[in-house]
């Protein structure tokens, strides 16, 4: 019988799980959120990923359960793995990746380099760290945040008085991250991926390029950084995985700083926009890896078909929605581009799609995925 598969959530990540299903002949389903979600090309049950029910009707005959997202409330997770549903990953490193706090409090105990950061209640609290801190700092919301919703840069403690407020009506003393603003030179990303038996293996790093808080560009490997930089990222990503105990893919978002010293941003428990390069550009995608991650198989080989890979982002779209006038231009213009698009409506901002690119020379190569992705905006 194939290994059976369970997705909760419908968006592009599970979408892109589908193909790498059908290749390893695995049976997918995906639990989406309502209807007409990116993933709705594979098997697919409607129903609220907070009800225990829902998901456990879902998760009863599958083989494993994984994720498309973060949200899956704690309770439902131990919930399902208390009625005996493999649950991978499973939620003590959900827990971790799912509140931006508990993240920061894990990554300080395993002696990892992090932001300067402290859980700030009220304004006088942010107040003492914005003194502490030149006068600057990064507010984040703990939960529910993501493409930089949830971060605010501040310079003065009332700068986020909307979200204590929000914080104080959700109870339970949530407290705000306060950090501090990173004089970052570049951003980079390393995403391994880790089986439970042990096995883990690792893509190469890559520069990640952000635009208000969205990613916009992805270049794999990063340039210039070849030796010390890659080891240190990829030893950082492989300790967490094997700390937290994290199964499938970990996406670790990082700084670099001018001193080329690297620091811990985000951690991603999930396929993630900087692996979307792996699909054209190494041996085994993320989605792929995924898969076998979750399901122990043995992992794919994480090589590189080229020099050079570059993903951009088809973010927003053109302004009269219509993705499908621009594909003759579009294909056309670079027959070597790989083009994907998450069967997703146009709006301002949205992740629609993604090019990809690879080549030999890195200028060359951005150039000509920024071109192609380009014929899909206005
Ligand atoms: P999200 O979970 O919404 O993606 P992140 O914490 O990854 O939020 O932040 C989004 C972006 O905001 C980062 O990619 C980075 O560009 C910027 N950012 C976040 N934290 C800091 C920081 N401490 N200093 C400087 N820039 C930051």
């Amino acid at each position: 019988m194939a290994l059976r598969v369970g997705v909760v959530g419908g968006g592009q990540l599970a979408r892109m799980m589908v193909p790498a299903a059908v290749e390893l002949g695995l049976d997918i389903r995906v639990l989406a959120e309502g209807p007409g979600m990116s993933a709705a090309i594979a098997a697919t049950a409607e129903g609220d990923h907070r009800d225990v029910d829902v998901v456990r009707a879902f998760a009863r005959d599958v083989d494993v359960l994984t994720f498309d997202h973060e949200h899956v409330p704690q309770d439902v997770l131990r919930t399902l793995v208390e009625h005996g549903v493999v649950v991978r990953p499973g939620p003590a490193p959900l827990g971790v990746a799912q509140d931006k706090i508990v993240m920061r409090q894990r990554l300080t105990e395993l002696g990892l380099p992090v932001p300067d950061w402290a859980a700030v209640h009220d304004q006088t609290e942010l107040r003492a760290f914005l003194d502490a801190h030149g006068g600057r700092a990064v507010v984040k919301t703990p939960r529910g945040g993501y493409d930089g919703k949830g971060v605010r840069v501040v310079t003065d403690a009332s700068d986020a008085d909307d979200w204590f407020t929000a914080a104080a009506e959700t109870g339970a003393g949530q407290a705000l991250l306060a950090e501090e603003l990173v004089p970052f030179t570049r951003e980079l990303a390393q995403s391994v991926a880790r089986r439970p038996s042990g096995e883990i293996v690792a893509w190469p790093l890559v520069e990640t390029v952000q635009r208000d808080g969205v990613c916009a560009e992805v270049i794999a490997p990063a340039p210039r950084s070849a030796g010390r930089l890659a080891d240190e990222a990829e030893a950082i990503a492989v300790r967490i995985a094997r700390e937290l105990d994290v199964t499938g893919v970990l996406a670790v978002e990082l700084f670099q700083t001018d001193d080329e010293r690297i620091l811990v941003n985000e951690l991603a428990m999930r396929p993630h926009n900087t692996g979307h390069w792996t699909i054209d550009g190494s041996t085994t995608s993320q989605f792929e890896q995924h898969l076998r991650a979750v399901l122990d198989l043995p992992l794919g080989a994480t090589g590189t078909h080229a020099p050079v890979a570059v993903m951009v982002n088809v973010l927003g779209g053109p302004a009269d929605g219509d993705l499908g006038a621009r594909y003759p231009g579009a294909l056309e213009a670079f027959p070597e581009a790989k083009y994907h698009f998450y069967g997703k409506a146009p709006r301002p901002g949205r992740k629609v799609g993604h090019v990809t690119v690879v080549g030999e020379d890195v200028d060359d190569v951005v150039f000509r995925a920024r071109a192609a992705a380009a014929h899909f905006d206005d």
